[in-house]
């Protein structure tokens, strides 16, 4: 690449001698293996450089995004994952002691009986909701539905029947009076169970706004990241770099004599208004604004395109 960028920035320096082209395409006929060999080159040497170029375009969008986000994203990850771990593991412990007391002490009095088979019941609602809401996102997938409206439909079938037994529970709680002193395990032990239910189901929940805020966020920083905003680039300075006409010499191939392209977006430089970096490259003008919104470099050899300045002129200068 920096032998091409030299033969370029020497051609141009020469003041357009590749016009004369290379002697071997000028006669054309003649020597037509070489010409082959020569016409193939350069061919596989653009598409080296614009295949570096459309490499650096995503790399850099990708790097942008993940210094925007990634500390985010590791401290969310850890603090949910180690929620999730801690809940979990109490579930475990809140659920068996649960279950334990029903079987072990279901036979004592309580003043409400139900409350016995709370545990039995919890069970079999959360095995009917689990396959229900897997029959429901069958259905409306073969129905061709929107992912959205299966994540909606799916949550809803699993989340409500859940719901509606932890009120039950909490009504049988609620309604005791004289359990938690005739059957002291079963309206404690369940209590515990019911309220921690309830709890993760709201932590669930809240939990679920901040992640679709934050996954809109994430959006948003693409579609900024797109058109450039929020990042300081030289966008500014593009209009100030020596625009090149497209008979001009300097646009041909130093090795064919062909009109050479911009490695950004792969258009001829017949027809576009084109812009030559300080780097002695050349790129279509949308292009190379498009790229320095969020850049300073040149896409092809990453020296400086140019400088943007303070941040306080930055605005001012503003495209
Ligand atoms: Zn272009
Ligand atoms: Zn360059």
């Amino acid at each position: 690449m920096s032998a091409s960028s030299f033969t370029r920035s020497a051609s141009a320096l020469l003041g357009g001698g590749v016009s004369a082209g290379p002697p071997s395409l000028s006669r054309p006929g003649e020597n037509s293996g070489a010409e082959e060999t020569l016409l193939s080159r350069v061919s596989s040497r653009r598409q080296v450089d614009s295949q570096s170029v459309q490499r650096r375009l995503r790399d850099e969008a990708v790097e942008q995004l993940m210094q925007r986000f990634t500390p985010k994203i590791i401290c969310l990850c850890f603090v949910g994952l180690f929620g999730i771990a801690v809940a979990s593991f109490a579930l475990v412990i809140v659920f068996w002691r649960a279950f334990f007391a029903a079987l072990a002490y279901g036979s004592l009095p309580c003043d409400q009986p139900m409350l016995r088979y709370y545990m039995i019941f919890s069970i079999l609602i959360g095995r009917i909701s689990e396959q229900l809401s897997a029959k429901a996102s069958r259905y409306m997938q073969v129905r061709g539905m929107s992912t959205r409206s299966v994540w909606v439909s799916t949550t809803l079938t699993s989340l409500i029947p859940g719901w509606i037994t932890m009120m039950w529970g909490y009504t049988l709680i609620q309604g005791s009076s004289t359990c938690r002193t005739t059957n002291p395990h079963l309206f404690f032990d369940t209590r515990t169970y019911v309220y921690f239910q309830i709890a993760a189901s709201l932590a669930y929940l809240l939990l679920g706004i901040p992640l679709i805020l934050f996954a809109h966020r994430f959006l948003l920083a693409i579609r900024s990241l797109n058109s450039g905003e929020g990042v300081r680039g030289c966008a500014a300075m593009i209009k100030d770099l020596p625009k090149i006409p497209s008979d001009s010499p300097e646009l041909q191939d130093p090795e064919d004599g062909s009109i050479m392209e911009c490695s950004i977006c792969l258009v001829s430089f017949s027809s576009l208004t084109v812009v030559r970096t300080p780097c002695k490259h050349y790129f279509c003008e949308p292009c190379l604004t498009k790229w320095c919104k969020a850049n300073v470099t040149c896409p092809l050899c990453k020296s400086l395109v140019a400088d943007p300045g303070p941040l306080s002129a930055d605005s001012s200068e503003e495209v």
